[in-house]
């Protein structure tokens, strides 16, 4: 028996310990697309590593940490809500990493469509101007983190900056679209160059995918 957890695919499998006791297990999401189907924006080997070892490492961590406390048959996002400290790091980077690979496509790109494209104008007058912003936040988060589009309770968008893990839904935020700006996530391809790097995540967004979470 499978539980869906976020969308379309971050799955946890559930299954019998030693004691005989039913858990869950999260499991890593597959991914839409070939291991090198975002080149040249993302190499192969950024995702090999990025999703085959880091997202698979949360993962991990995540399943390891569980058993015993409160959190062992909740889902993702409740304990992205209550946890804090090394279970809400690794079930928080489990989902934004989820969110984060959901948003791509091989010759992706172009413009948001429907509700979102309105909102988008509404609130930075162009795309362009969105993008240069959302741009802004992403080479200005200092350290580790996440930029992400959000829509707050007003149904208003908002660009909002998190370090390390964190992830908006913890402030009643929904979130659109999200890059990772930790240096795992592209210094395979760009090295020190992030605005290089965040400036091509444009060309391999799957718009259809973020308009539908507006
Ligand atoms: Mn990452």
């Amino acid at each position: 028996m499978r539980k869906t957890i976020l969308t379309f695919f971050v799955l946890a499998a559930i299954s019998i310990n030693a004691q005989n006791k039913t858990i869950m297990k999260f499991e890593l999401p597959k991914l839409p697309y070939a291991h090198n189907a975002l080149e040249p924006v993302i190499s192969q080997e950024t995702i090999d590593f990025h999703y085959g070892k880091h997202h698979q490492a949360y993962v991990n961590n995540l399943n390891n940490l569980i058993p015993g406390t409160k959190f062992e048959n909740m889902d993702l996002v409740e304990i992205i809500k209550e946890s804090d400290g090394p279970i809400f790091n690794n079930a928080a980077q489990v989902w934004n990493h989820t969110f984060y690979f959901e948003s791509f496509k091989p010759n992706g790109g172009g413009k948001p469509t429907g509700k979102l494209a309105e909102a988008i104008d509404k609130k930075w007058g162009s795309l362009e101007n969105f993008q240069k912003e959302f741009n802004t936040a992403s080479t200005s988060l200092f350290g580790s983190g996440w930029a992400w589009l959000v829509k707050n309770k007003d149904g208003e968008l908002e660009i909002v900056k998190e370090s390390n893990a964190g992830n908006p839904l913890t402030k009643g935020l929904t979130p659109i679209l999200t890059f990772d700006v930790w240096e795992h996530a592209y210094y395979l391809d760009y090295q020190n160059r992030r605005p290089d790097h965040v400036g091509k995540l444009w060309d391999i967004i799957n718009w259809d995918v973020v308009s539908s979470r507006y």
